[in-house]
């Protein structure tokens, strides 16, 4: 789950990492009493959930209240990357003199949290990692010890030369890694963590991505997801308790199991395909699951052919037949859909399958194989 800038921002602040003053709006008539009151120059900050908002425009600075008032009217319903700004932070400006990068991401292959931080901060730190990784340093930090007080300063020493700065950094750094190991965090960033002409290091950005899997022991960090502004098909997904993941191709995959659906998704890729998306209809067998799955598959429109491929064990294959039927009756899939239907119950799903036009197909390379036919691509 992500969260806004401002929600990551509460969390910096409460755990003591300098963050300048801000308040959020959903008006502008607010946005300029909120920078009246800080009497101050001010940035006008898109909340959205997607990257990048300064390049996309979202993010300005206002000298003034009722320059700020203007700029709140132009970025609040404002698109970017196909979200729209339902919130602005207006946020005290700083005078920068330099932009750092600090961040902290799960490794899955050193099962770690690896910091990275980097001089080279700001708004191309991608372009950084891809072309010039030199520039960004790490380190694994063993979760059973935490982040050493000289670990912090050895990492706050790669940005800063100054002692008070790389103090501050330092300090920072411990703060942050605190945040992350609190929240169950995936990622957190600073990007970027600025030193302003007084000497001071503040972060003036803040990124946060929580584990989902971890939300049901953080019920304050749970209260902060914003529904609306998630990928709609992510939400019935969730709604629905399916594990989806969308893709870019054009096969819907509907399969119970994970380590089913990978391997059908690689039997998809075999044989020259490309899935649209990764579903799990998990080890239950609601049959309402299969209508929300093929639901949330029929809203995609790059899909062009279904595959359903069911291993019935705890599963029954007769509830996910009647599941396929419902579908059938209550969203009329205007694409065609392959079923393979193996294990518990599967003469009795066959028997129910009967009353839906389904083209035949029954080892499981066929039907992947059909399914790839049927989308238009070649098998
Ligand atoms: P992002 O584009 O979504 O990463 O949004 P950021 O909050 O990182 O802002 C993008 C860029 O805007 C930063 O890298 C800064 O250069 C600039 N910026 C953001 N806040 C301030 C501020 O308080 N003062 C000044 N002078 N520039 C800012
Ligand atoms: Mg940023």
């Amino acid at each position: 789950m992500k969260v806004h800038e401002y929600q990551a921002r509460q969390l910096f602040a409460d755990h003591g990492i300098p963050v300048p003053e801000g308040e959020t709006t959903d008006s502008y008539t607010e946005a300029f009493e909120i920078a009246e009151r800080f009497n101050k120059p001010v940035m006008v900050k898109a909340q959205v959930l997607v990257g990048g908002r300064g390049k996309a425009g979202g993010v300005k600075y206002a000298e003034n209240a009722e320059a700020a008032r203007v700029l709140a009217t132009n970025i609040l319903g404002m698109d970017i990357k196909g979200e729209t700004v339902r919130q602005v932070l207006i946020s005290v400006a700083a005078d920068i003199l330099s932009e750092s990068y600090v961040g902290i991401i799960l490794d899955r292959v050193t099962q770690r949290p690896v910091f990275m931080v980097s001089s080279a901060g700001g708004v191309d730190i991608e372009e950084v990692a891809a072309k010039t990784p030199e520039k960004i340093h790490k380190l694994a930090v063993d979760p059973v010890v935490g982040l050493k007080p000289f670990q912090a300063r050895n990492l706050a020493y790669k940005l800063f030369r100054d002692i008070g700065q790389v103090r501050q950094t330092a300090d920072i750094l411990m703060k942050l890694y605190d945040v992350f190991w609190n929240v169950d965090a995936s990622l957190v960033e600073i990007n970027p963590l600025i030193t302003t002409p007084g000497g001071d290091v503040v972060a003036i950005d803040a990124k946060l991505n929580i584990d989902d899997n971890a939300l049901f022991r953080r019920p304050r960090i749970a209260e902060m997801r914003d529904v609306e502004a998630e990928d709609p098909a992510e939400v019935k997904a969730r709604e629905a308790d399916l594990s989806f993941v969308k893709l870019d191709g054009s096969i819907g995959c509907i399969v119970n199991g994970a380590g089913l659906a990978m391997t059908t998704m690689d039997l998809v890729k075999r044989y020259g395909g490309d899935p649209a998306n990764f579903l799990d209809i998990g080890g239950s067998s609601n049959p309402q699951k299969v209508v929300a799955a093929m639901d949330i598959i029929l809203s995609d429109p790059n899909v062009r052919s279904i595959l359903i491929n069911i291993f019935g064990g705890i599963t029954r294959c007769d509830d996910v037949a009647n599941g396929i039927v419902e579908a059938f009756s209550q969203l009329k899939p205007s694409v065609p859909v392959v079923v393979r239907l193996t294990g518990t119950n599967e003469k009795q799903a066959r028997k129910i399958l009967s009353s839906v036009d389904l083209p035949s197909a029954d080892t499981l390379d066929k039907v992947v194989k059909k399914a790839i036919e049927l989308a238009g691509e070649t098998a």
